[in-house]
């Protein structure tokens, strides 16, 4: 893999605000960020190949087996995978690419390419997470319980793979830090 452009991995629990610090990240033109692909049923507002690509089990079986994942993982019941071509092709440009993944599908990148940088944020503590989660209106009970679960088992489990630590108390701070941080990896390559 081309290492002209930085490849930043971004992690932590459903609800922590990863997705709103990504976007404002995203307002850099050289940064990219991937678009997964998942066979979970689309939320509503979420649109194929803008929040994910939507496809079907079989087709991403297919996809496992032709190598086009750079990672995959099963989480919640349905598989999400990062869609290698895109990557690599952003990187080759000498883009910092962005890649919104949980910490199973994570810890796969920081094996296979570890000058991956590898961010974690946090909420600021578990009961904001659980309203911010319920305020989203998206999930029912049981699947806010199982979200709430597999945050507090990724915060365990991080600790190994990630370098950095960010907690998401104000967006601001928390996306001048993720800047600082992608921009002090860029300058020291
Ligand atoms: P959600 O259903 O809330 O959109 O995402 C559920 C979890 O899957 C989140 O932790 C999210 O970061 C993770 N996820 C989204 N896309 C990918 C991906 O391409 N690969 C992996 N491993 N996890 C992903």
């Amino acid at each position: 893999m081309s290492n002209k452009g930085l490849l930043v991995v971004i992690s932590g629990p459903s609800g922590v605000g990863k997705g709103t610090i990504c976007q404002e990240l995203l307002k850099d033109p050289n940064v990219y960020l991937s678009v997964s692909a998942t066979t979970r049923k689309p939320g509503k507002n979420e649109t194929t190949g803008k929040s994910y690509l939507f496809i079907s089990k079989d087709e991403f079986e297919k996809q496992i087996e032709q190598n086009g994942f750079l990672e995959y993982a099963g989480v919640f019941d349905n598989y999400y995978g990062t869609p290698r071509e895109k990557v690599e092709q952003s990187l080759n440009d000498g883009k910092t690419v962005l890649l919104e993944i949980d910490v199973q599908g994570g810890t796969q990148v920081k094996k296979n390419m570890p000058q991956a940088v590898m961010i974690f944020i946090l909420p600021p503590d578990m009961q904001e997470l659980e309203s911010r989660i319920r305020n989203r209106g998206r999930d029912s009970d049981e699947t806010i319980l199982k979200r709430l679960k597999k945050a507090q088992t990724e915060i365990d489990t991080a600790q190994e793979a990630y370098d950095y630590f960010v907690v998401n108390d104000s967006l601001e701070k928390a996306v001048n830090e993720v800047k600082t941080i992608i921009d002090n990896r860029r300058n020291s390559k």
